[in-house]
């Protein structure tokens, strides 16, 4: 009688997808816990519809929430969405040019220092991930970029067919208010430059002048050392 030997090429197969199972139920428990929305999950992982809500209700006690995504490319270019924005985004363009991570681990490690870094300063994330997922993809269909603010160097985010030259961020030229939290949040920087030869500008909340350097420095290299650390752990 022959012992039954297990093809090596299938036990590999096999073990394999097992693991590529074990490693999307990761990424997407991850995106769960930031409050991703199913369309996220289910563009970013393969796992069935089912498996991510059963995952989803158990991480979170509640069935995913139902409706559209936030799709307007606008939302960013409000003044305080722009730099939350531009923090988030500056955090994985670096993470895309210097790290081995794979695209959505780029987003979420961004992600995690955006709100690492928004809570050093006392600032409420408001960008939610599924916010910041959208950012990504707009910038993959060149709808929005990161451009350079012709005042302090930083780069902030703006939309990529954006005609006017020397644009400054919102950091550079706050809108009226700003310093009360009550400016008007529909401003673009654009619209911020234009105003500000009419009316004098009130300084930017002390939480947010940390974030007045160069935006690619916004980020501390000690947390993304220790992000590159927590991924290869
Ligand atoms: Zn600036």
């Amino acid at each position: 009688m022959i012992a039954a030997v297990p093809n090596p090429a299938k036990v590999a197969t096999a073990r394999k997808s097992l693991l590529h199972d074990v490693d999307e139920v990761r990424l997407a428990a991850e995106m769960v816990a930031f409050g991703a929305r199913l369309q996220v999950l289910e563009a970013e992982v393969s796992l069935s519809r089912e498996r991510l809500t059963r995952l989803y209700k158990e991480l979170r006690g509640v069935s995913p929430p139902k409706g559209q995504l936030p799709f307007s490319p606008d939302w960013f270019l409000a003044w305080r969405p722009n730099i939350h924005a531009s923090l988030f985004l500056s955090a994985y363009d670096f993470l895309v040019t210097q790290s081995t991570y794979s695209r959505i681990e780029c987003v979420l490690a961004a992600y995690r220092l955006y709100v690492e870094q928004a809570a050093t300063i006392g600032e409420e994330s408001i960008l939610s991930f599924t916010r910041a997922w959208t950012l990504i993809r707009f910038v993959e269909i060149d709808t929005l970029k990161l451009c350079p603010c012709s005042s302090c160097g930083g780069k902030y985010v703006r939309h990529t067919y954006d005609l006017q030259d020397k644009l400054v961020c919102g950091l550079c030229a706050p809108p009226p208010r700003a310093a009360t939290g009550r400016g008007r949040q529909t401003s673009t920087p654009g619209d911020v430059q234009a105003r500000q030869a009419r009316q004098p500008r009130e300084p930017v909340p002390e939480r947010l002048q940390g974030c007045a350097q160069p935006h690619a420095a916004r980020v501390s290299s000690v947390q993304i050392e220790a992000e590159l650390n927590r991924h290869q752990a």
